[in-house]
């Protein structure tokens, strides 16, 4: 840490610099910030965004759609996060499929989906892969155990992500970025040092009152030089190499790919898929997939959410036809999202 907390209180609340604009691009710090009332001491200069960090709110209309096309249609069973289930497609959720009788399992882990598609070879399973760095090894090592198994009667729905280009496609959305911890814990820190060489600030950072912080008040101190920089303030977790062993398994079973963002379109080299030796554990291959192209509610903003273009509170339906119980969009759904963390804890800035 470069500052004590007191120090970094300091630094927030006397600060008399210019305009800044900062995004936190993970939904757990978008949460805490809130939860700490962090907001509350920053001065008006300082406008926090809240980025495309939550891999529910990212993943595009289509592959809920899709999702439920495996269900409905080939009958496979859909093992996913609990979250998933309640994000709109073009015409229903998985909730909503569930409700026309598909099968549509809650699973803690990538794993606990292999384990159940073992003991049930009657059954065509799918599991729902989305997340960044951060699940995608978990992800990658249940196609492995599938694969040493045997598992005829097991797949993946693919639309994991990765960081790095949409840091690059939201370069003029922000001046610095929060980025995200965990994902830092597995892709280290090279590739933010390399976005200091494009011109994109950022410091990574923890979860704590004390982290959060001392992040910010860093990213004030060195925003000062007009210089693009990148600190660690997270090395309690983030190494430079990050997890090894995590980005093997990743490398050895998935490769990149263009990929849709919500709001944000097709990033180039932002997606996972299967490599070829694992092409029978892709779900779109095995059961031929069309292209799907959905969507959203026009009510819901979510795209311009997810790029700072505008809050959560200057969508129309906020808090009233869109809440956590009745939502009408992915950022209110997951408790990562932007538009949940507003509506939880009251945010207007
Ligand atoms: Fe979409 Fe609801 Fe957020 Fe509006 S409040 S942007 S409808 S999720």
């Amino acid at each position: 840490m470069e500052n004590s907390v007191s120090e970094a209180k300091d630094i927030i609340t006397s600060y008399h610099g210019p305009n800044l604009r900062i995004m936190e691009v993970c939904g757990t710090h978008t949460h805490e910030i809130f939860r700490l009332g962090i907001r509350k001491l920053l001065p008006e200069s300082i406008r926090l965004i809240s980025g495309p960090g939550c891999p529910v709110c990212v993943t595009p209309v289509g592959y809920i759609d899709e999702a439920i096309l495996l269900a409905l249609k080939h009958h496979a069973v859909i093992c996913t996060f609990g979250d998933l289930i309640r994000v709109p497609g073009s015409e229903m959720s998985l909730a909503g499929a569930r409700q026309q009788g598909a099968e549509i399992k809650m699973v803690y882990s990538p794993l606990d989906s292999e384990e159940y598609a073992k003991e049930h070879p009657e059954k065509n399973v799918v599991f729902l892969a989305v997340g960044f760095e951060t699940t995608t090894p978990a992800a990658c090592l249940a196609v492995k155990k599938a694969r040493k198994d045997g598992l005829q009667n097991y797949s993946l729905l693919v639309a994991n992500k990765t960081m790095p280009n949409a840091y690059l496609a939201l370069k003029d959305s922000a001046d610095a970025f929060l980025y995200p911890g965990h994902v830092n814990a597995i892709a280290g820190t090279a590739v933010c040092e390399e976005l200091v060489k494009k011109g994109i600030s950022g410091v990574v950072t923890g979860f704590t009152a004390g982290e959060l912080l001392t992040a910010l008040a860093v990213i004030l101190k060195l925003s000062a030089s007009g210089k693009p920089f990148f600190r660690n303030c997270y090395p309690r977790v983030v190494r430079p190499d990050g997890n090894p062993a995590a980005q093997a398994v990743m490398r050895e079973v998935m490769e990149p790919c263009d990929t849709e963002w919500r709001g944000l379109g097709i990033i180039r080299g932002s997606g996972l898929r299967l490599r070829e030796p694992y092409h029978s554990f892709d779900a779109r291959l095995r059961y031929a997939l069309p292209k799907i192209t959905g969507h959203s509610s026009l009510l819901c903003r979510c795209g311009e959410v997810l790029q700072g273009k505008c809050r959560p509170n200057d969508c129309k339906v906020f808090g009233t036809g869109c809440t956590p119980q009745h939502p009408i969009g992915a950022c209110m759904v997951s408790n990562e999202g932007a538009c949940s963390a507003y509506y939880q804890y009251g945010g207007t800035e």
